[in-house]
């Protein structure tokens, strides 16, 4: 399998060196060259088999160079390190409705399913394509994805990592996680800016033809660990796939059926690799794309505009707090029917005006598929407040707008179809934000609120948490947005 451009200029890759490289030199996304397929008698082969066997079973597909064994060896221990080695368990909470929770890994958000595989992708990929310089993984985060990656990389050989958050963008919880991290590869640093500056940052160090030279006299390349890079993605493909076959097994649905899948979306990752899924012929009726205050999405769901040309809103659900959604690029190369000078066309719009549209057939297609809709801050908060109270079941603000959305959906659409929401963070990552919605007395200090959490919903706090507590703040550094380059090249002296 060979891995292309959106952007149609750079060459096919193998899928090793496409997750090496993260990025294509012409600032497009690497997609694979077509959807490899599943068949429903391979879908009932996947029956009954673990997390990581199906892991392995649908990534092959894509990782065509990697060795079955060795992949299979990597996932068992990626997700070894989750709670009961299942990465997506899913919780019926209603007739028809489930939450498949993919926050218990080691730093209790979904980004761990990827990140925690990642790392041994990128080695066997630079091992495939030649690659002898250390790697430098830079990262964008809007919170999470900053410390998964941190602890994915933490003291690998060869490589070393270096995190960039939005100084006043993440939560307080999610900014002690990162600041105190250790290893002795790593560097994290705040920027005074949204994540979208961040992403644009690292955006431009990868196309910097200077910057790269520099490095690479150092002995040093790039990659990335967003999900701009293949090799995130790709991981996250699987839970789809397990969360059907989990529901299979359960007697829920028959195999061949089809469910929905609502998703909590930021940079349209998560979902985007829902859509993988389904074009790799999962029975998926719709997905459901949900938003929160900053509703770019929502609307060019709507209209086919996509226009970010507007005020950015911090919200309580951080990790969606984004504008430009750079995964949607591969969506968007999808409906213009793979055309790179489309699809180039359209993000160099981006660049220079803000904004670009998709024509009708696209808006149309894009509708068969999908739904989307958002959620304002005020109804997050009722929704976490009235899920508790009518189920029991503690949401984190990303999940609530998802169930919000969820609501929405099957009210406005009459839509009787089994719905899995995903559940992308642990409510303790967010503890001020969860406690007010549920009536507790907020308090300045975010472990205060979680013992206080504790004692309002009796769900234990994960020791990822209490660990935190009193750790060594190593990271204080804060810069300005035109000063990423200069802290990457200091990091690499
Ligand atoms: C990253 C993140 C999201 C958004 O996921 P995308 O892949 O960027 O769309 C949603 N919720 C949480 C908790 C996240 O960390």
């Amino acid at each position: 399998m060979k891995f292309i451009s959106t952007r149609g200029n750079d060459s096919a890759l193998s899928a090793g060196h496409a997750i090496a490289k993260g990025l294509a030199s012409d600032g497009g996304l690497f997609v694979p060259e077509y959807f490899p397929q599943v068949t429903i008698t391979e879908l009932e082969e996947m029956l009954n088999c673990s997390y990581a066997e199906r892991a392995t079973k649908v990534l092959k597909k894509f990782l065509t160079e990697y060795d079955e064994k060795e992949l299979l060896s990597a996932c068992e221990k990626a997700y070894s390190k989750f709670e009961d080695s299942d990465p997506a368990p899913i919780v019926k909470t209603d007739e028809n409705f489930y939450i498949m929770e993919l926050f218990h890994g080691p730093t209790l958000a979904f980004k761990d399913v990827a990140l925690t595989l990642l790392p041994y992708l990128l080695r066997e990929g630079c091992n495939q394509s030649g690659i002898k310089e250390e790697i430098l993984v830079l990262v964008a985060t809007s919170g999470d994805t900053g410390k998964a990656a941190l602890e994915g990389f933490k003291n690998q050989p060869g490589v070393k990592i270096m995190v960039f958050f939005p100084s006043e963008g993440v939560s307080d919880m999610q900014k002690a996680q990162m600041t105190t991290q250790d290893g002795d590869n790593v560097n994290v640093v705040a920027v005074k800016g949204n994540f979208d500056d961040c992403q644009t940052a690292v955006k431009r160090i990868f196309s910097s033809k200077e910057i790269n030279l520099e490095l690479l006299n150092k002995s040093v390349k790039l990659s990335s660990a967003n999900s701009i890079n293949f090799g995130r993605l790709a991981p996250q493909i699987t839970y789809y796939f397990s969360a059907y076959l989990d529901m299979c097994e359960s007697g829920e649905i028959n195999m061949g059926d089809k469910i929905n899948f609502v998703v909590p979306t930021g940079n349209f990752g998560n979902i985007l690799a829902g859509y993988y899924a389904k074009r790799m012929g999962l029975p998926i009726e719709k997905l459901v794309c949900a938003s929160n205050s900053n509703n770019v999405l929502t609307e060019f769901f709507a209209s086919g505009d996509y226009d970010i040309n507007r005020e950015f809103f911090k919200t309580m659900s951080p990790s969606m707090d984004i504008l430009i959604s750079s995964n949607l690029e591969r969506l968007v190369f999808e409906l213009s029917n793979r055309d790179c000078a489309i699809t180039k066309a359209r993000m160099d719009q981006l660049k220079q005006s803000g904004k670009y549209s998709i024509d009708e057939a696209g808006l149309e297609k894009l509708n068969e598929e999908f739904y989307a809709d958002f959620c304002d801050e005020e109804d997050c908060l009722n929704e976490i407040s009235d899920f508790f109270e009518e189920y029991g079941y503690v949401l984190d603000p990303h999940t609530a707008v998802a169930v919000s959305v969820a609501n929405n959906f099957k009210r406005y659409t009459g839509d009787e179809l089994p719905t899995v929401v995903l559940s992308t963070a642990s409510p303790y990552k967010f503890t001020q934000s969860v406690l007010k919605a549920i009536g507790g007395k907020v308090e300045k200090d975010a472990f205060l609120c979680a013992e206080k959490l504790y004692s309002l919903t009796a769900m234990p706090v994960p020791e990822q948490i209490r660990s935190l507590k009193g750790k060594e703040r190593r990271f204080n550094k804060v810069i300005e947005r035109n000063e990423t380059e200069k802290a990457v090249l200091e990091f690499v002296k």
